[in-house]
């Protein structure tokens, strides 16, 4: 069986800067990690390299050259091999333009089982590049999927979660699954992992590589256009009150609202 997980680096912190002329993100202005949605596909993946034989699983990165480091980290936890999808052509990406290249390389790279994806990306937050992964390689997918019940036979049984409970779904392969962080717990990778990650050469996709037309990658690929970014103005200022114990506290905070007629 082969299984693809695609995995997005995401900025580490929520101090995100963006670019207020061209409305994107400033990348080097912050620290990157693997999504952390993403690893709950890892790990799901993994966990079916483990139960059965002959599973082989590969992570897929679309990103700038140190997006590098987020297909390591899938290795030093089990992955057997990763790509990174990268190209000054590729920036601007939107997310059907970002779907496209994912699918184009999914492609490239031959016919995969199962396809795992995370919820969402903590950064651009739309959750449509693993549907529209899907959609672009025409295989079904299952959304919000909390536990996999059954692989076997070309069919696979899953259950996803769904307001107020769950529900099973049996499937025919290949299949994409975007998984919930329900689904297990990732695993901290052991220092074998670690090295093993070290050691690995990962091979960069350029758009030449997986056959892409300009006009379905990056900017010239995406109908989608940022407007204008900016940054919330606060319009109020914060009041702190200091006393030396909660009583005192409270004091001064009734002392401050009936200065200003709230009580
Ligand atoms: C007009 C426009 C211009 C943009 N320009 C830029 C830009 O210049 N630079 C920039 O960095 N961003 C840009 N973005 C944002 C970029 O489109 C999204 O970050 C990207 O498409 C992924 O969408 P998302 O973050 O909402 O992922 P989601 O759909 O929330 O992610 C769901 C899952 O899909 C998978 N996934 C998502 N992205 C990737 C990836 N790159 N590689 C592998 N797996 C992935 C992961 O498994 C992830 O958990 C732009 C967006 C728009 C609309």
């Amino acid at each position: 069986m082969k299984i693809a997980v695609l995995v997005k680096q995401v900025p580490a912190s929520d101090n995100v800067k963006m670019d207020e002329e061209t409305g994107t993100m400033i990348r080097s202005a912050t620290d990157a990690e693997m999504n952390p949605l993403d690893m709950y596909a890892v790990e799901e993946a993994i966990r079916l390299k483990e139960e059965f034989e002959d599973v082989h699983v590969a992570v897929v990165s679309m990103g700038p050259p140190q997006a590098v480091d987020a297909i390591k980290e899938a290795i030093s936890m089990g992955c057997d091999e990763g790509y990174l999808v990268s190209d000054r052509k590729f920036a601007g990406a939107d997310t059907l333009s970002t779907a496209y290249t994912l699918s184009a390389t999914i492609r490239h790279l031959g016919d995969f089982d199962i396809i795992f994806s995370g919820e969402r990306a903590t950064d651009g937050e739309t959750g449509q590049v693993g549907p529209s992964v899907a959609t672009q390689l025409d295989i079904p997918i299952v959304t919000y999927v909390s536990k996999i019940e059954k692989v076997g036979n070309g069919i696979i049984r899953v259950r996803r979660a769904i307001e107020g409970g769950e529900e099973t779904v049996e499937v025919e392969l290949p299949i994409l699954l975007s998984v919930v962080k329900e689904i297990n717990e990732p695993r901290i990778p052991n220092l074998s992992g670690k090295i093993k990650a070290k050691n690995s050469q990962i091979p960069v996709l350029t758009s030449t590589d997986i056959d892409a037309p300009l006009d379905k990658i990056g900017l010239s690929g995406s109908p989608t256009r940022v407007v204008k970014v900016f940054y919330p103005k606060l319009s109020r200022t914060g009041t702190v009150i200091k006393a030396k114990n909660a009583e005192l506290a409270a004091d001064e905070i009734v002392k401050f609202m009936k200065s200003r007629g709230v009580l």
